[in-house]
């Protein structure tokens, strides 16, 4: 199949401020010249903290490896299973998971030969240098390099992810800067833009390669495994296709003329966070609203509230001393009510668009999850009520 190179941000997990800058030291492999054992995974594998808040699922690693978010490795394991290697990572420093895992590619390709003139050490055969634009004489994996135009680094492979073996450093020693290529197919980049996980794309000068018949279909195929399979096809923090096409027809269908003074920057002001995009269409457009025997419970009435009566303490961060630690865990802001004193909260986070939202129950001090968004929490309630 066909497979192109991946690119991705600069801005590293796994690097200081520099590309060439690695946090998680290689073993020497050569007694003689010390050249690092490209195939080791350093244990346990630190991360920097801030660089790991990014919405992405996909992200480079050092050496031809890369990082992804848990519903990635589903997809993963689920479309090329034994094609790579997991590892759980750390916060610099820490013995705290962060939410990223490090894949490694189980199969490489050679791509390059290296210039037969550079010096090479007499105990490991390993060239001083190997840089990919001067010193590579011949390449071995590119069949269709295309100078600029056209599909760009097609390649191909029976794996849907494999990395290089061969590595490319800089023009003087392969101690400045060493890296490794990473390949993926057409049809796997294309099938994880669908779902939206984002952090790569094709290294290219030209048009990336679009997916041709029989990958598409292969793409509609595995879309519908992942489904059968329970995987999500939208990132945690957006809305999916389906609700955000049902949230639109109800917001068109439900519209009035909100004479709305309440102004969105200063609540954002004094919140410190974006208020997601879906809540603030619905207060603008539809405004405060009540839905009626919401989960077909008799008198169970919610009233959405009017941007100046959200509640922006009560129940954030630390405010509700509950027992449960979950619950501790919700950085609420409470934008709808009930009469019998439970609410709807958002857990409010920076890194996200849509927030998760949350029923609060009030005799039990204790938060649920109720919807994976607002949107979907607006059809939870309009479609409750009926009965
Ligand atoms: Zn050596």
């Amino acid at each position: 199949m066909r497979c192109i190179q991946l690119t991705g941000s600069d801005d590293r997990m796994d690097c200081r401020d520099m590309l060439d800058d690695p946090i998680n030291l290689l073993p020497a492999k050569c007694p003689k010249c010390g050249f690092p054992d490209l195939d080791h995974v350093p244990q346990p594998y630190f991360l920097i903290k801030s660089r790991t808040m990014s919405p992405n699922e996909l992200a480079k690693a050092e050496n031809g490896n890369f990082f992804v978010r848990e519903r990635v490795r589903q997809v993963l394991e689920l479309l090329a299973p034994s094609q790579c290697s997991f590892f759980s990572t750390c916060y610099k420093g820490t013995t705290e998971e962060t939410p990223w895992l490090l894949a490694v590619p189980n199969h490489q390709v050679i791509t390059a030969k290296v210039d037969p003139s550079i010096p090479r050490c007499d105990t490991c055969g390993e060239p001083r240098s190997a840089h990919p634009g001067s010193q590579f004489s011949e390449w071995l994996f590119y069949p269709q390099a295309s100078g600029g135009a056209g599909p760009g680094w097609t390649g191909q492979s029976e794996y849907e992810i494999l990395k290089s073996s061969t590595w490319g450093s800089s023009e003087i020693a392969w101690d400045q800067w060493i890296s490794r290529d990473l390949f993926m197919s057409v049809r796997l980049l294309h099938l994880l833009k669908k779902i939206k996980a984002k952090g790569f794309y094709e290294a290219t000068c030209g048009k990336p390669a679009s997916a041709d018949k029989a990958e598409s279909v292969w793409i509609r195929e595995k879309i519908q495994t992942l489904e059968q399979h329970g995987i999500s096809l939208h990132p945690t923090g957006t809305l999916s296709e389906e609700d955000a096409k049902w949230f639109q027809s109800y917001l068109k269908s439900h519209s009035r003329d909100v004479n709305s003074e309440d102004d969105i920057k200063s609540v954002e002001k004094r919140l410190k966070f974006k208020l997601p995009k879906s809540y603030l269409d619905f207060v603008t457009k539809v405004g405060p609203a009540s839905f009626e025997n919401i989960d077909a419970q008799e008198g169970f009435t919610v009233r959405i509230l009017a941007l100046g009566d959200l509640d922006l303490e009560g129940y954030r961060t630390g405010e509700l001393d509950s027992d449960d630690e979950e619950t501790n865990a919700v950085n609420g802001v409470m934008f709808a009510d009930t009469e019998h004193g439970d609410c709807f909260c958002f857990d409010v986070q920076k890194s996200k668009k849509e927030f998760q939202v949350f029923l609060y129950k009030h005799e039990y001090n204790c938060f649920e999850p109720y919807a994976e968004n607002f949107a979907a929490c607006i059809k939870r309630f309009a479609s409750g009520g009926i009965g």
